[in-house]
C-alpha cells in the first residue's frame, strides 16, 4: 500500500542545505525514495541458523551486522509470519543494527540499555551476551516498558531485567558498575523521515531544539553508570549535528574521565568533522535510514561493584523438578527461587532494585499447586523445553495455534507448540486434543503471509 506523500518540513530542508551544502540535494532526494527493510536473526534460537542459511542466498546481508538481512518489504512480510512470534528474528532498520556492534558486548558483561523500548537494540545486546552476564533494559516512559518486556520474552532472554526508572535514579542506586552503557537517545527523529513519513508532520524546529538539552541530561546520568575502563555508546536517528557531534563534543569537554573511542562501521562515514569516534549513516550514503553513533571509553581506575540482590535458597522444588524432568529440560542457567506458589529463575547476576519499577527479572517459570504445575509462557519461549508439539505450517496449524484454537493431538501433558523447532507457546494435550495456553494478549487472527513464494 502506498503511503500518502507528506512533504519534508521547509525549516528542515533549509537547515540541511545550510549544514550539509555539498550533499543536501542527494540526501533530500534519497529521503523521498523507498525505505530499507531489515531483519535481524536471533542466535539464541538454535533453529535460526536454518533460517539464515535459507535466507543467505535469497536476500542480501547487512554489511555491518552478521545477523542482519535486507528484505523487500513491499513483497515479503516477515512480521506476519509465525517465525516472528517464535522470536526467530526482529524487524529493525538496518542502520540501527550497527549500534549493538559498536557497543562490542561479550558474554558475561553487565550491560545497561538506558532508553530501551521497544527493544531493538536490547534484543541485539541479549544476543551478544548469549545468556551470560546481565542485560538491564530500562525504559523511562512507563507505558512503553511492557512492549520491551514482551519483546525480550519473545527473544528468549533469561539473563535480563526490565526496569522503568529515571536515568538519574539508576545512577543514584547503582553507580559506576556497568561494563557497557547504551544511550539510544530520544531525538528529533529526522532519520525516520523516509521510513515513517508521519514523523515529518511531528517535526518542528521547537521540538528539535528541545532535544539537545534532554540528550545532555541523559548522557550525564549515563556517564555515572559506566565502570572505569568501561564503554559508553550514544546513538540517535537524526541528521542534526546539534544532537550528534555537538553533544559528543560537549560530553568530552564536560567529562574529563571519558576519552573518545574510535571505531569504524563498513560503509558508514565518520562524524561531520571527520571524528573517528563517531559514525553517520544516511540514505544517500548506504542502505539504511539515518543514524548516528558515538563511542567513549571511561578512563581506567577501580569502580566499586554494584550491590547484588541476595536470593533465598529454594528449599523444596519437588513440584518444579518433577515437571521439568517430564519436559526433558536441561539444567536451567541461573538461580531457582520459590515465591509463594510461584517458581522463578533469576540470572546469576541480579541487582538490588531499591524500590524502582522492575517489570521483569530473569523469567517466571510457572505456578505450582497440589500435584500439578502450570508453566509460564516465558519458559516456553526460552526454547529449552524438549517436549514439543511440532506444528504443520502448510496445514494452517501455526495460524490456528496463534489464533488460540484447540488442535488435534495424540499425546498427553504439557508441550510447547513449535514451528521448525522454534517455540510459540504452551499447549496441554489430553483426550486427542491440544488445549491452547497461548496468553490471550498474544493471540492473533490474521493468516500468516510471508511472501508470494515460500522461502
Ligand atoms: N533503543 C530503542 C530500540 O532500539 O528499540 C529505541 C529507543 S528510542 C530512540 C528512545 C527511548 O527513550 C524511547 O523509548 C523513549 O520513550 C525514551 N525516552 C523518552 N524521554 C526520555 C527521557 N527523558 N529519559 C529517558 N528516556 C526517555
Amino acid at each position: 500500500m502506498n503511503k500518502p506523500y507528506i512533504p519534508l518540513p521547509e525549516a528542515f530542508v533549509c537547515r540541511i542545505h545550510r549544514e550539509f551544502p555539498q550533499e543536501a540535494s542527494l540526501l533530500l532526494e534519497a529521503l523521498d525514495g523507498p525505505q530499507s527493510w531489515g531483519m535481524r536473526i536471533n542466535p539464541l534460537r538454535k533453529d535460526a541458523r536454518i533460517l539464515s542459511e535459507r535466507l543467505s542466498d535469497k536476500i542480501d546481508h547487512v554489511p555491518w551486522c552478521s545477523e542482519g538481512y535486507y528484505y523487500d518489504g513491499e513483497r515479503i512480510h516477515p512480521g506476519r509470519h509465525p517465525y516472528h512470534n517464535a522470536g526467530l528474528y526482529y524487524l529493525q532498520d538496518p542502520s540501527a543494527m550497527a549500534v549493538a556492534e559498536v557497543l562490542d558486548v561479550v558474554p558475561g558483561q553487565m550491560v545497561l540499555d538506558l532508553c530501551a523500548a521497544p527493544g531493538g537494540k536490547a534484543t541485539a545486546i541479549a544476543s551478544k551476551l548469549a545468556g551470560k552476564g546481565l542485560l538491564v533494559a530500562n525504559e523511562y516512559v512507563r507505558n512503553r516498558a511492557p512492549l520491551l518486556s514482551s519483546n525480550l520474552e519473545r527473544w528468549g532472554v533469561i539473563n535480563g531485567m526490565v526496569t522503568s526508572a529515571h536515568p538519574d535514579r539508576l545512577a543514584e542506586i547503582w553507580g559506576e558498575g556497568f561494563d557497557r552503557v547504551l544511550v539510544d537517545a530520544p531525538c528529533s527523529g529526522e532519520g525516520m523521515f523516509r521510513k515513517d513519513p508521519a514523523t515529518r508532520q511531528a517535526w518542528t524546529p521547537a521540538a528539535a531544539d528541545a532535544c539537545p538539552g534532554r540528550q545532555k541530561l541523559l548522557l550525564s546520568s549515563a556517564a555515572r553508570l559506566v565502570r572505569r575502563g568501561g564503554r559508553l555508546v550514544y546513538s540517535t536517528c537524526t541528521f542534526s549535528p546539534a544532537e550528534n557531534e555537538d553533544i559528543v563534543c560537549w560530553f568530552l569537554d564536560t567529562h574529563p574521565d571519558y576519552a573518545p573511542y574510535s571505531f569504524s562501521i563498513p560503509g558508514w562515514r565518520p562524524g561531520k568533522n571527520g571524528e573517528t569516534y563517531c559514525a553517520r549513516m544516511a540514505p544517500h550514503i548506504g542502505r539504511g535510514e539515518g543514524h548516528f553513533v558515538a563511542a567513549f571509553l571511561r578512563i581506567e581506575g577501580s569502580s566499586p561493584s554494584i550491590a547484588r540482590k541476595k536470593l533465598p535458597p529454594c528449599k523444596d522444588a519437588k513440584t518444579w523438578k518433577a515437571f521439568w524432568d517430564e519436559m526433558g529440560g536441561a539444567p536451567l542457567p541461573g538461580q531457582l527461587v520459590q515465591e509463594g506458589d510461584c517458581f522463578h529463575l533469576y540470572p546469576d547476576i541480579l541487582l538490588e532494585t531499591h524500590g524502582i519499577t522492575c517489570l521483569r527479572a530473569g523469567i517466571p517459570l510457572g505456578r505450582a499447586g497440589k500435584g500439578y504445575f502450570v508453566p509460564h509462557h516465558s519458559l516456553a519461549m526460552t526454547g529449552l523445553v524438549c517436549s514439543q508439539f511440532p506444528l504443520d505450517f502448510g496445514a494452517g496449524q501455526a495460524d490456528a495455534y496463534l489464533a488460540g484454537e484447540v488442535l488435534p493431538c495424540s499425546g498427553k501433558g504439557w508441550m510447547v507448540a513449535s514451528l521448525d523447532g522454534a517455540p510459540l507457546g504452551w499447549g496441554k494435550a489430553s483426550q486427542g486434543q491440544l488445549k491452547n495456553h497461548l496468553p490471550a494478549g498474544l493471540r492473533r487472527c490474521s493468516i500468516s503471509k510471508w511472501e508470494e513464494e515460500p522461502i
